[in-house]
Parts: structure tokens; C-alpha cells; sequence
């Protein structure tokens, strides 16, 4: 057995824990952060690679905003720039009542500080003469974008690393608990000695607050994503429809990733694997939109896991129950995008006791409070 002190101790090596402990190092304390596999392996390192603000929920538009600015600087912060690139995010509309959708969102956005403009069928055929005759609309949000996500979590991890955290690989964390003056954070033979403790374990967050007395009702969420083989580059935006049940891609190499639907998981065994019927449906709607797809090879598809809330946005923000315990997990499905922003907000939370950025409609309260009167009912 061997034991450590250090500042915080962050459990989760996913973009928004390695971005974290960047954040915590640049401000002069001391992190250990333990992930039970590699880091940036799980949601982090196998999602789509969408870098975009468009279609979210207006609550997560601030963070969305920072996260935007914090992506422009990635060499300067971690060294590589992660293949991100600002191609810009369409969404389809195709039909009527996605052609509303589109245009009643456009202008809530635009108060929420999003560039986004609203173009019909004939712009449509203009601007992307690749798109199929199903568009017959398009909602564009011109500095969104795309990057690689098996280079981000590393690339922050090697960068909080160099900084001086200390980043322990294949440590799973099997018990937590708050003393009264600190946390005792149990990996295998190590104990974890911190006065201040990360919740970061993307779908497994859910399990990690209910050791704290928090139960909050996380699915697992697994997309279906596939990817073609090398094409010549013509996809030159991230695209999205209305309802997103087909998105798509293409890398400057020249593959084609998209995904739609989900594919199977099992979080317990931490197993997940894509859906061959999911995938099927995901490539007929795919060719609707993209018709020029039809001749391409599928060389591969998978899926990952992350944490579905019922209401689609994550918990962000202290515990209810524990001193110095913050949590930030439940991405569903659109973290990746966040995560740079997450990681120094969370930093600012454990150094300043507060963070400029609008987290209070992430607090966990919104799930533990229900649950506390369901029980007392
Ligand atoms: C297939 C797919 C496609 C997606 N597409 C997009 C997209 O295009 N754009 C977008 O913005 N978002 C997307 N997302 C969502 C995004 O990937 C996630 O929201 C985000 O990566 C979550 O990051 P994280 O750091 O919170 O969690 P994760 O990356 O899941 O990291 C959590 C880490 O905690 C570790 N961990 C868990 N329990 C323990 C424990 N007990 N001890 C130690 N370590 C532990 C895990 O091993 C994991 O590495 C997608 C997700 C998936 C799965």
C-alpha cells in the first residue's frame, strides 16, 4: 500500500479531467488524477469529432462560447492544434416542419451570441452543389468546426503532465469518501490523500456521486459512428440535420465519418459495439443528404459511452452533500466540444470558489432534490 498527499485529486482522465488538470497545475496547485484505462480512450477519444455551438441548448451557449475561444489557442495550450478546424456546421432541414425548427432557432441563437443564417432550397443547391434534393434548407453557423478526438484528451494530458500533474494511467478508483478534512481516494494499492476531489468519469460520474449520497438518473449513451474509406475531399463543413439522425464529416485525408443512431453498450462490463442494423438506416438516411456517398466503402465502425441525462444537459457544480467535491459529468452526447472550457471553469471553482461562467443550470441538486422527496414521500 502506498499513500499521497497532494491539492486535488481528479478522478476521470477524459478531455474535461486532463483539461482540468492543465488548468489546476497553470494555477500553482498540486493534481494526481487516476483514470482507470488510457487517457482520452472513452467518450473523449471515440466520438464524432464535432466542434460545434449550433442546435444546442441555450443553457450550455456560454460555455459553448468559451470553449469555442479555448479551441482557437490549442497550440498555444497544448502544443498541437488536434487537427481542428473551423469548416463551419450546417443543419439540414428536410422538410416543412425542419424548415420551422430551423428558423425558429436561428434567431434565440443569435441573442445567445451565435453567428448563424438561415438559407433556403436554391442557396442550398449554390453553396453546396454536393448536397441531395432532399435539403431544402440550411441553417449555417459559419465558426464551428471539426477536430480529431483521439488527439485532444492525450494532447491535454501530456500537456498537464509536462506541467508538472501527476497523471496516473490504469489506476481505477474503487472507493472515495470525505473524512471531514479531506478525501481518502482508493486506486488499487494507492490512496489519494486531497483536500479537494474532481468528479470527471464521464458516464461512470453517476456511480462516483452516488458514493457521496447523490443518485442521479444517467443512462449510457453509445452513438453509432462509421467511417468510409479515403475519398477525394468534397464534404468541406461538419453537417448536421434537423432531429440528428444522420451527421457527417470528412477528414482532409479523406475519410468520411457519420453517425446516427446508437449502438449497443453495456457499462458494467464496459463493452460497447456498434449496431450493423443502426448503421443500415444511418447510411440510407445518409445518401439522401450526401448522394454521392453511394459507391463508398465502410472500412469500420464503433461506438463509446457517454452519460445520458433526462433533461440532455450535464451536471456541473459542487456536490450537495460533500465539501470540496465538484462534479461534471453527463455530457450527453455533446461534450466534446465543452470539455477545454470545463476543465477551467473547474479549476477556477477549486482556486477561486467560483466561476464567472454560468454553471447553475447544471447543479445535481436538480436530480438529488427529487430524489430526496420521492424517498421522504
Ligand atoms: C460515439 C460518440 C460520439 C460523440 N460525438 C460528439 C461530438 O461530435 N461532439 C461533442 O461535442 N460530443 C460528442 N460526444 C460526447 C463527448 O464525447 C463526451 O461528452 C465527452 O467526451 C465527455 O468527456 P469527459 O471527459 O467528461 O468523459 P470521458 O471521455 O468519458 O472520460 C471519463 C474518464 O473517466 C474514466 N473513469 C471512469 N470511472 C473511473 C474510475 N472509477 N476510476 C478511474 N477512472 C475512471 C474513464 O475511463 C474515462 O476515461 C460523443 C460521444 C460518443 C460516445
Amino acid at each position: 500500500m502506498s499513500a499521497l498527499a497532494t491539492d486535488v485529486a481528479i478522478v476521470g482522465g477524459g478531455t474535461a479531467g486532463c483539461a482540468a488538470a492543465l488548468a489546476l497545475r497553470r494555477r500553482g496547485l498540486r493534481v494526481v488524477l487516476l483514470e482507470k484505462g488510457l487517457c482520452g480512450a472513452m467518450a473523449s477519444g471515440t466520438n464524432f469529432g464535432g466542434v460545434r455551438r449550433q442546435g444546442r441548448d441555450l443553457r450550455e451557449m456560454p460555455l459553448a462560447h468559451r470553449a469555442r475561444e479555448i479551441w482557437s489557442r490549442l497550440p498555444a495550450i497544448v502544443g498541437e492544434d488536434c487537427e481542428f478546424r473551423v469548416t463551419g456546421h450546417i443543419k439540414l432541414a428536410r422538410d416543412d416542419a425542419e424548415m420551422a425548427e430551423l428558423e425558429a432557432y436561428a434567431p434565440v441563437a443569435r441573442d445567445a451570441g451565435l453567428d448563424l443564417s438561415v438559407v433556403g432550397a436554391n442557396a442550398v443547391r449554390d453553396l453546396f452543389p454536393w448536397l441531395g434534393a432532399k435539403v431544402i434548407g440550411a441553417s449555417i453557423s459559419p465558426d464551428d468546426g471539426q477536430a480529431n478526438p483521439r488527439l485532444v484528451g492525450p494532447a491535454f494530458a501530456r500537456a498537464a503532465r509536462a506541467a508538472g500533474a501527476d497523471i496516473r494511467e490504469h489506476a481505477r478508483v474503487t472507493a472515495a469518501r470525505w473524512t471531514g478534512t479531506r478525501f481518502e481516494v482508493e486506486a488499487g494499492v494507492l490512496t489519494v490523500h486531497a483536500r479537494h476531489m474532481l468528479n470527471v468519469a464521464g458516464y461512470w460520474g453517476g456511480e462516483i456521486a452516488a458514493w457521496f449520497g447523490e443518485r442521479v438518473p444517467i443512462a449510457p449513451l453509445c452513438p453509432n459512428m462509421i467511417v468510409t474509406e479515403p475519398l477525394p475531399y468534397f464534404i468541406d463543413r461538419s453537417i448536421g440535420v434537423c432531429g440528428g439522425n444522420v451527421y457527417v464529416r470528412q477528414v482532409e485525408r479523406g475519410n468520411v465519418i457519420f453517425g446516427g443512431g446508437r449502438g449497443w453498450g453495456d457499462p458494467g462490463l464496459e463493452r460497447s459495439r456498434p449496431r450493423a442494423d443502426v448503421a443500415r438506416s444511418a447510411m440510407a438516411r445518409l445518401l439522401e443528404v450526401v448522394p454521392q456517398l453511394r459507391t463508398a466503402q465502410v472500412i469500420r465502425s464503433w461506438t463509446g459511452f457517454d452519460g445520458e441525462m433526462p433533461d440532455d444537459i450535464p451536471v456541473i457544480g459542487p456536490s450537495g452533500t460533500t465539501p470540496n467535491l465538484i462534479h461534471a459529468f453527463g455530457f450527453s452526447g455533446h461534450g466534446f466540444q465543452l470539455g477545454p472550457a470545463v476543465g477551467e471553469i473547474l479549476a477556477e471553482m477549486v482556486v477561486d470558489g467560483r466561476t464567472a461562467s454560468p454553471i447553475a443550470p447544471f447543479a445535481i441538486e436538480r436530480f438529488t432534490r427529487a430524489d430526496a422527496e420521492r424517498r421522504t414521500a
